[in-house]
């Protein structure tokens, strides 16, 4: 049996995922919504189930500035109906007077990412186990997020994209199966293969990464912080080492 054989065609097929995520959509958001829209994979299916609902819809991207420039040229190329939201405070500028993001202290990801409206999001629970315990329907803060892909297994993301002639990042068929920022305290060397690649790709945004962390750190040390590490260096080896590594002694 191949991968894309489903094995429970009623509900597995592309056709049987696409029809129950379309209901979804038009079920819940039937006054129109806006779309979380990342350039990936699973974006770009959500994207069609929403076109697919003819629901009223709106396509933003959280530019970070940290991200391949190469997803930001496909958005532009391929989804010119994208608004791309460009924050007050970019990450390098935030990152002046932060202390550098990490596995527990995800500032960039509020600071950039977070918005307060209700919206639709290509999540799914296949890609890691926070995603995995989120409901479907998901009420945080005041505001809500409707997952209609959430349960797609990655074959199904594929065959869908190719049973609908979507265009998509070439940079997947380079190896990357994620794409994201480049300097994330989410892939470090021990997650291996992705901090490698991105690493190999964008050595230029590791190393504005690598300088940025000299001068604040510098700059801590000049008030009289006590820092965790010996030298930035030190620090940004175990940053990449170490998803948790800590910047303030305790
Ligand atoms: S670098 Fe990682 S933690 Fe920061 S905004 Fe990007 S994805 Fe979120």
């Amino acid at each position: 049996m191949t991968p894309t054989q489903p094995l429970f065609p009623e509900i597995d097929s592309i056709e049987a995922i696409t029809k129950e995520a379309v209901l979804f959509v038009r079920d819940n958001c039937p006054n129109g919504i806006e779309v979380g829209f990342s350039g990936g994979k699973d974006s770009i299916c959500t994207a069609k189930i929403m076109e697919l609902s003819g629901i009223k819809y709106s396509l933003v991207y959280a530019f970070t500035g940290i991200e391949p420039p190469e997803i930001v040229r496909f958005i532009r190329n391929h989804y010119p109906q994208c608004q791309i939201r460009v924050p007050k405070r970019t990450f390098w500028r935030s990152l002046t007077t932060n202390v550098p993001p990490s596995d527990r202290l995800r500032w960039c990801c509020t600071l950039l990412k977070k918005d307060n409206h209700d919206s639709v999001l290509g999540i799914r629970s296949e890609e890691g186990s926070k995603r995995a315990n989120r409901p479907r329907i998901n009420h945080w803060k005041g505001r809500t997020t409707y997952h209609p892909i959430l349960y797609w297994k990655e074959w199904q993301v594929w065959d869908f994209i190719a049973e609908n002639n979507l265009p998509y990042p070439k940079l997947y068929d380079e190896g990357f199966d994620r794409l994201g920022c480049i300097v994330c305290p989410y892939h470090s060397e021990k997650t291996g293969k992705l901090h490698a690649l991105y690493r190999k790709r964008w050595p230029f945004m590791f190393k504005r990464f690598e300088r940025e962390i000299a001068k604040l750190y510098q700059k801590r040390v000049s008030q009289a912080k006590t820092m965790a590490y010996d030298s930035p260096e030190a620090f940004i080896q175990a940053w990449y080492l170490d998803d948790s590594s800590r910047w303030y002694a305790k």
